[in-house]
């Protein structure tokens, strides 16, 4: 088989390993920017190309939330390709904050109290009768950058002004206010062919840049799999509360859902709420929750992609598996490029699996091309083990310019 993955990232060097493991695959693509890990295992085709090369595939998967909130999987899916990832309908979980409260209130989900405001009259108001602490949230997406925790009344009628003055451009025009709830926080995914719809696999995520979880918020700086203290029993209680009852309503109105969902839970005193829907894996959960598949990777994205999601193989291991990324310093703010990473094969031989994001290729070398630049895991009996062996490998990187966590998985 022909398999596309639409995106250049880690997420989809992932991706693009696992489908790799499969003796079906014969041929891969991606489309997107360079990345020496990518490139190293499946033709790069510009963006640009994305219908040709669909055309000539099998099976396209998309990775990244943007392609898919502006309808690309509905257009691929109109010339009659086998898609993994949602139509932009079904992308609006992800990219309207304001449009899955909605949904949370016709289906009566768990998730935290909230009101909706379009003007900051509404907002101020809201504010007011709901008192502090508070959520407060742009509507639409910015990237993790457009959630404030407010701690007191003051707090939170700043972080409305903010808002609500453009801040955050288009997305912050209607601002979401909630509840501020409090528990840990665990990812879960959930595979869906439209109709069928199976538990994947759960991780926990560390979302700020320094150790003790310090510092700014970034896209991620690891991950562990399955999510620490997420036992069958809250993981059951979360699918047939909450990811069940979106998918089949989905599937009902006539908008079914293809491709994975991830649901962001809290484990409140009441059970599990839900913060948030994305629409796609998460990065880099995806590299860290892949490790643990051991059936065949096509076959279960082919299956969830053509709607025979229910005979399909999903083996997942019991083990545990550990992510650490290395960013460029700096990050998240400003970083350089180009910086020669050395390593990479002592790293592999130390029996990493080795996943780059912001690299690129420069003949045999491996140069620096982003903020977060390689996301490195190993697998384990226990969380301990994948922890204790992923930071022994990582001692092979040779890239000075380079930093990571030291307590992921801790
Ligand atoms: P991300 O880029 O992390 O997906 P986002 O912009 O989609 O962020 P949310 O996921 O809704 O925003 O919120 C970001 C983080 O803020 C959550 O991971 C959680 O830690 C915290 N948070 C959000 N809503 C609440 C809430 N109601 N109570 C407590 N904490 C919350």
């Amino acid at each position: 088989a022909r398999v596309l993955i639409v995106g250049s990232g880690g997420r989809e060097h992932a991706l693009a390993a696992a489908v790799k493991r499969s003796p079906k695959v014969a041929h891969l693509a991606f489309a997107g920017g360079p990345n020496a890990g990518l490139a190293a295992i499946a033709e790069r085709v510009a963006p640009e190309d994305v219908e040709a090369a669909a055309a000539r595939a099998d099976l396209v998967v998309i990775g990244p939330e943007a392609p898919l909130a502006e309808g690309l999987a509905d257009r691929l899916r109109a010339q009659g390709r086998i898609v993994f990832g949602p139509s932009a309908e079904a992308a609006q979980l992800e990219s309207s904050k304001a449009y899955t409260k909605e949904v949370c209130a016709l289906l009566g989900l768990p998730t935290a109290g909230c009101e909706i405001a379009e003007s900051l009259e509404e907002a101020l108001a809201a504010v007011e009768r709901m008192g502090a602490p508070l959520v407060v949230k742009a509507d639409g997406l910015a990237a993790g950058k457009g959630v404030v925790l407010a701690h007191t009344q003051d707090e939170a009628e700043a972080a409305v002004r903010n808002a609500m003055d453009g801040a955050f451009g288009e997305a912050g025009h209607r601002v979401v206010i909630e509840e501020m709830l409090s528990g840990p926080e665990v990812s879960l995914f959930a595979l869906s062919d439209g109709n069928v719809v199976r538990e994947f696999a759960s991780a926990r995520d560390y979302k700020r840049a320094y150790d003790g979880d310090e510092g700014p918020n970034t896209g991620g700086m690891g991950a562990v799999s399955p999510a620490p203290g997420f036992t069958d029993a809250l993981c059951e209680e979360a699918m047939a509360t909450i990811v069940r009852p979106t998918l089949d309503w989905l599937a009902d109105r006539g908008t079914p859902y293809i491709g994975v969902l991830y649901a962001g839970l809290m484990l409140t005193e009441d059970g599990p709420k839900l913060i948030e829907y994305n629409v796609r894996f998460g990065d880099p959960e995806c590299q860290i929750m892949w490790e643990r598949v051991t059936s065949d990777p096509y076959e279960l994205l082919y299956a969830t992609a053509a709607g025979t999601l229910a005979d399909a193989p999903l083996e997942v291991s019991p083990d545990s598996a550990v992510g650490v990324v290395v960013a460029a310093n700096g990050y998240p703010g400003p970083v350089g490029k180009g910086e020669r990473i050395g390593g990479l094969d002592d790293v592999a031989a130390a029996g990493a699996a080795v996943y780059h994001s912001g690299t690129m290729p420069d003949g045999a070398d491996v140069l620096s091309n982003g903020g977060r630049v390689l996301t490195v895991v190993s697998r384990g009996a226990t969380p301990a083990d994948a922890r204790r062996d992923v930071y022994e490998a990582l001692k092979h990187l040779d890239w000075p310019g380079g930093r990571m966590r030291g307590d992921i998985a801790l």
